[in-house]
C-alpha cells in the first residue's frame, strides 16, 4: 500500500471530468501539491460522445489523456485508480489499481463523478449499451455496425427485422442526438453498402416514459426536435416505460398499463445518470448530510459537506437546486471551490462567511441531425441551421487541445459534406468484451464461493484436524511476532 505525503497543502481531486480538470488547471500556480485520482486515463468530452458510436469521431479526439493535458503542471500528480473509500475524519482517500491500494492524505478534497442510471433496474445494464464512457461508445458502435452485418447474412425475415430495429431509450439530448445519427448512418453512410438492405428497412425508435421529447428544453423546442426526427423516419414513442430488457428486445408498459414488446438487437440506454457511489460514502460520514434520489450529495451553499469546510462536492456528484447536471455546472462549481481553497492558503477564507455558490445558466442545446439543432439561451429559443452551427463552434471551443480541435473539424467536414464517416471500424472486442468480462468475473466469484463452501464443509466434517492446523498457525504468528 503506497502512501504519498506531500509537504505543502495537499489538494486531492477525484475525477478527470469537467469538474476534476477545471479544478486541476485552476490550481496550476497555487502553492499546493495536487493529486488527481481518476479511474479513467482520459478527460472525456461527453457532449460529443454520441459521435463515436456513429462513426464520426474517434475516441482519441474527444478523450485526450489527462496526464498529457497536465504534464506541464509540476505541482500535480495524476494517479489512475478507483476510489474505494474516503475517510473524512482521517482526511484520506483510498484508491485501488488492480491489487495495489494507495492511501492519499488531503487537506482539501474536491470530488466529482457520475455513472449511468438504470433507475434501480441494474439488470437492464446487461443488454443495452449505456452512454457514459468510451467503452460504452465503442461497444455501441460495434453493436450498431454488427446489427447491419448480421441482417445482411440472416435469411430469417423476423430476425432480419429484429437486427434492423434500433431502440434508443431516453429522449433527452443524448437520445435525440443518437437517434438522429443512427438514422443518418442508415440513410446516408451505409446506403448502397449492403446488397439486401435498403435504408428504409431500418427502424429507429426513440422512446421515453415522459410525455415529451427534450422535456427540460420546453414544449416548443421539444416539438421542433420531434418533428425533425420524424421527418428523418425516426419513430417517437412517448409515455412508454421500459419494464424489461433482454437479448431479444425490450418490454414496454404503456400509460394505460398494457404491455408490449419491441424485438430489437441493438438497444441503447441514454435515460439518465446517477452519482457514483462516492456520494453515499461522503454523505454517510458527515452528520446531517444526505443524498438525493440520484445519489447526489445535498451540499451546503458553499458546495461543502456539513462539518468539513474543505471537502467540496462538485459536478454531477453534487445536488444544488437549480443547477442542472451539465458541464457548465461542473466547471462553475469547480472554479468556485478552487477559489475558496486558494483564498484559504492566504488566510482570507472564513468558512462561516462564504458567499454561496451561484450558477450562471449559459444555455443548453441538442443536435438533432446534420444541419439541425435546437438551442436555448436565457429566454431565447431557436432551432435549425443557426443553432447547429452555434453548437459546433461551442463544442470546438470547449474541446481540450488544438490537435483535437483540428482533427475534429476535419472529421466533421468529411461527415457533413460527404456520405462518408471516418471511424467505422469495429472489432469483436467492442461487442463482446464487456459481457465476456462480466461472465469471467461471475465465474471467478462462483468458483471462489464454491471453494469456500467446500472448505467450510470439510472443516465441519473434521473439526479436530482443522483446530490443530489453526493452533499451528497461531504459533507461527507468535513466532513471527517474536
Ligand atoms: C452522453 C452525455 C452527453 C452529455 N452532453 C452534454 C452537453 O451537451 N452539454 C452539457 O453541458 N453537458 C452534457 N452532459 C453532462 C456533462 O457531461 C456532465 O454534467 C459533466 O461531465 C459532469 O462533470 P463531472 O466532472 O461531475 O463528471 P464527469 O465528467 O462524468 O467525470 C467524472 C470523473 O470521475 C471519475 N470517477 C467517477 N467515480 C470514480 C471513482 N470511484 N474513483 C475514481 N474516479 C472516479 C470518472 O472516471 C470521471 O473521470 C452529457 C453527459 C453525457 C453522459
Amino acid at each position: 500500500m503506497g502512501i504519498h505525503r506531500p509537504a505543502r497543502h495537499h489538494v486531492v481531486i477525484i475525477g478527470s471530468g469537467f469538474g476534476g480538470l477545471t479544478t486541476a488547471k485552476a490550481l496550476k500556480r497555487a502553492d499546493v501539491d495536487v493529486t488527481l485520482i481518476s479511474r479513467t486515463t482520459s478527460h472525456l468530452f461527453q457532449p460529443l460522445l454520441y459521435q463515436v458510436p456513429t462513426g464520426i469521431l474517434s475516441e482519441g479526439e474527444i478523450a485526450p489523456t489527462t496526464r498529457l493535458i497536465l504534464r506541464k503542471q509540476k505541482n500535480l500528480q495524476v494517479l489512475l485508480g478507483e476510489v474505494e473509500s474516503i475517510d473524512l475524519h482521517a482526511n484520506t482517500v483510498t484508491s485501488k489499481l488492480m491489487e495495489m491500494r494507495t492511501v492519499t492524505p488531503f487537506d482539501s478534497l474536491i470530488a466529482a463523478g457520475a455513472q449511468q442510471s438504470y433507475f434501480g433496474n441494474d439488470q437492464f445494464a446487461t443488454y443495452p449499451s449505456g452512454m457514459k464512457t468510451i467503452d460504452d461508445a465503442l461497444e455501441l458502435r460495434g453493436r450498431i455496425r454488427g446489427a447491419f452485418e448480421a441482417a445482411e447474412v440472416t435469411t430469417d425475415h423476423a430476425e432480419r427485422e429484429r437486427r434492423l430495429t434500433f431502440v434508443v431509450v431516453g429522449a433527452g439530448p443524448t437520445g435525440v442526438e443518437l437517434a438522429g445519427q443512427i438514422a443518418e448512418l442508415a440513410d446516408r453512410t451505409l446506403a448502397g453498402a449492403f446488397r439486401t438492405i435498403e435504408p428504409n428497412d431500418c427502424r429507429v425508435i426513440l422512446l421515453d416514459a415522459a410525455p415529451a421529447v427534450l422535456p427540460p428544453m420546453g414544449q416548443k423546442l421539444g416539438l421542433k426536435a420531434q418533428r425533425r426526427l420524424e421527418k428523418m423516419g425516426v419513430e417517437i414513442q412517448l409515455n412508454a416505460m421500459v419494464t424489461d430488457v433482454d437479448y431479444m428486445g425490450i418490454t414496454i408498459k404503456e400509460k394505460d398499463g398494457t404491455a408490449r414488446r419491441i424485438q430489437c438487437a441493438c438497444k441503447v440506454w441514454s435515460a439518465g445518470v446517477q452519482a457514483s457511489p462516492l456520494g453515499k460514502l461522503i454523505a454517510e460520514q458527515s452528520d446531517g448530510t444526505e443524498t438525493d434520489r440520484a445519489g447526489r450529495v445535498i451540499v451546503e451553499p458553499d458546495l461543502t459537506v456539513k462539518g468539513h469546510p474543505y471537502v467540496f462536492v462538485v459536478g454531477d456528484l453534487m445536488s444544488v437546486p437549480g443547477v442542472p447536471g451539465m458541464a457548465q455546472g461542473a466547471m462553475q462549481g469547480a472554479s468556485y471551490a478552487t477559489t475558496l481553497v486558494k483564498r484559504s492558503l492566504k488566510g482570507h477564507d472564513d468558512p462561516a462567511a462564504r458567499t454561496p455558490f451561484k450558477y450562471r445558466d449559459k444555455g443548453s442545446m441538442a443536435t438533432v441531425s446534420r444541419f439541425s439543432a435546437v438551442a436555448q439561451v436565457g429566454k431565447l429559443e431557436f432551432g435549425g441551421f443557426v443553432a447547429w452551427l452555434a453548437g459546433l463552434v461551442l463544442h470546438l471551443v470547449y474541446l481540450v487541445g488544438f490537435k483535437n480541435r483540428f482533427t475534429t473539424l476535419i472529421a466533421w467536414f468529411i461527415t457533413f459534406v460527404s456520405h462518408s464517416r471516418g471511424q467505422m471500424a469495429i472489432t469483436s472486442q467492442m461487442i463482446y468484451a464487456r459481457l465476456a468480462m462480466e461472465k469471467l468475473q461471475n465465474h471467478t466469484r462462483g468458483a471462489l464461493a464454491a471453494a469456500e463452501q467446500a472448505d467450510q464443509l470439510e472443516k465441519s466434517r473434521q473439526p479436530g484436524r482443522f483446530a490443530a492446523r489453526g493452533s499451528g498457525a497461531g504459533v507461527n504468528e507468535q513466532q513471527a511476532a517474536g
